[in-house]
This record gives C-alpha cells, sequence and structure tokens, in this order.
C-alpha cells in the first residue's frame, strides 16, 4: 500500500480544492496523503473533513522555503495542527512576505512592459499563500506566455528578469520550530538544492544534528536511480527516506496523486517510520 506525503492544493498554488485533492487520494487507493501547502496550514480542515468519508489518513502539513548558509531548500514539515504554535505563528509572518514580494515582482513586470495588476493575480488565488505561479496564471491570462512554467524562464525563475527575494526562515530554525510544534521534517526534493552527492550530503548531514527527521528520496521528477541513491543515502545517514508527487492540479500537467509521472511508489513505511520521530 502507498502513500504520498507532498502534495499541494488551492489554499496555495495547486489548482484542487483541498476536498477535491483527497478524493483524488482516496480514489487512487492510498492510504494516507499529506497536504503540505506552500506556507499555510489553510486547507487542512477542509482536507480532514473530505478524508472523513474515505478510508485514507490525513496528515497535516507545509512546504516552507528556507536558507541554509545562503543555499535554497524545501522543507516539509509533518504532523502540524492547524492551530496556535511555535511554527504556525510564524506562518502568518511568511506569508505577508509573499505578499510584499508579489508587489515588486508586479511592479518589475510593468517596468519590463507587462501590463498586470494585482488584482490580476489575486483573481487566479483560492486561498492565502499567493505566489509566482498566481503571477503566471495572470501573464498566461493576459496572452503574454502559454503556460506557467513558460513564465518561469525568462520572468519568475530564481535567475529571471523579474524575480524578487522574499524573506525566508533559516533550515535550522524551520527544524527547530516545527519540532516545538510537534512535527517533523523532511528535505523537499533534494536535486533541485544540487545534484552533486557530497554537498547533498554534508547539508543533510549538517540539518540532521538539528533534528531534521527525512529526506524526500522517492520525487516523481527524480530519476529512478537517484531515487535508490538517496534512499540509500537516508539509510546510511539514519534518516526516512519518504516521498512524494508534488501534486499540483492543472499547474504541474500529468504529474498524477499518488503516482506523480506513473512510477511512483511511497511505501506506508515511509509514514510510519516519520511517526515515529515525533517529538
Ligand atoms: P513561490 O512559492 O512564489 O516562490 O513560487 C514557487 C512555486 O512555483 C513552486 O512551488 C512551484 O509550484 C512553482 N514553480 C517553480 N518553478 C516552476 C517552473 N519552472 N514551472 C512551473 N512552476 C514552477
Ligand atoms: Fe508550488
Ligand atoms: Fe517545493
Ligand atoms: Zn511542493
Amino acid at each position: 500500500m502507498a502513500v504520498d506525503l507532498h502534495v499541494h492544493s488551492s489554499a496555495s498554488d495547486g489548482t484542487d480544492a483541498p476536498d477535491v485533492v483527497v478524493a483524488k487520494a482516496a480514489a487512487f487507493g492510498l492510504t494516507a496523503l499529506a497536504l503540505t501547502d506552500h506556507d499555510t496550514l489553510s486547507g487542512i480542515h477542509e482536507a480532514r473533513e473530505a478524508a472523513a468519508r474515505y478510508p485514507i489518513e490525513l496528515i497535516p502539513g507545509v512546504e516552507l522555503s528556507v536558507d541554509h548558509a545562503g543555499v535554497k531548500i524545501h522543507m516539509l514539515a509533518y504532523f502540524l495542527e492547524p492551530t496556535p504554535g511555535p511554527l504556525q505563528d510564524r506562518l502568518e509572518e511568511l506569508r505577508t512576505g509573499r505578499a510584499i514580494r508579489n508587489n515588486r515582482i508586479v511592479e518589475r513586470l510593468n517596468e519590463l512592459g507587462y501590463p498586470l495588476t494585482m488584482e490580476d493575480v489575486l483573481r487566479h488565488a483560492a486561498g492565502d499563500a499567493v505566489g509566482r505561479p498566481h503571477i503566471a496564471d495572470a501573464l498566461v491570462e493576459s496572452g503574454a506566455i502559454g503556460d506557467r512554467s513558460e513564465a518561469f524562464v525568462d520572468l519568475l525563475g530564481d535567475a529571471g528578469s523579474a524575480y524578487v527575494e522574499r524573506d525566508r526562515l533559516t533550515a535550522i530554525d524551520a527544524i527547530t520550530l516545527t519540532t516545538e510544534s510537534g512535527g517533523v521534517t523532511s528535505i523537499a526534493h533534494p536535486l533541485t538544492i544540487s545534484t552533486d552527492a557530497a554537498t547533498l550530503r554534508s547539508i543533510f548531514e549538517d540539518l540532521r544534528y538539528a533534528g531534521l527527521a527525512g529526506i524526500e528520496a522517492h520525487y516523481s521528477e527524480h530519476p529512478l536511480a537517484i531515487r535508490t541513491q538517496l534512499a540509500a543515502v537516508a539509510a546510511d545517514l539514519g534518516l526516512v527516506a519518504t516521498g512524494g508527487s508534488d501534486y499540483h492540479g492543472s499547474g504541474k500537467p500529468d504529474l498524477q496523486i499518488g503516482s506523480g509521472r506513473g512510477d511512483l511508489v511511497v511505501p506506508d513505511s515511509a509514514l510510519e517510520e516519520l511517526r515515529r520521530r515525533r517529538p
């Protein structure tokens, strides 16, 4: 039996509502699904209500964009209740940081000759965590580009002409705050950090000392050989090999909940091992 520990809904930049995401996961036959929207837990309540109607467990989670010595890392945090708490209380600040940054990106796009407004962007966002994918949607609507990913090539990507930085937690603060909130952390899609095995391993080791629980070895966009290698590194370091699809609905076409691009399998044991790491 399988799980999916990395899924987005319209609470952030996915295109399916939280209850739809849960229905799709249940229809696929998953035993558990972690909803991991960017910087928000606002979809958890609806997802949990939906999960009660199916034989599926809903793990409340969030995906954070963090900094580790100048390196950008995405950190998944699990077992976080949508109630006040050490990490939960920081999420609102992070979303305010997003709003400031989104405004600056729109200004930058206007300077570059793309006439869109913040209202145009917000029409594409259903939740409280608004980001570059929604700006991309507004650019698509204006006819400037063809799809979300095209917007990241020259404009919104980290090397793009309209890219603007935003405030991030450090990786160590994210791990510490998650632990204080009763949760556990896993490094999302490690290959986006570096493709160099030694660099990755040294980052995993640094963060393991801070309390990191896992690394996302079974990621839909990792080649199969890389998934196997990362799972071996996790085992070697005493970390959990977690996994997920990073489903975003039509925001990432041809990528399904549970099976990713068709060959993803995240075993139930990944979730059980994570559960055992809870503080
Ligand atoms: P933000 O949260 O505003 O920093 O935007 C980052 C989000 O943009 C990621 O979580 C992805 O969902 C999306 N994204 C990043 N790169 C791309 C890309 N090349 N094509 C499509 N979506 C992307
Ligand atoms: Fe996203
Ligand atoms: Fe991510
Ligand atoms: Zn994600």
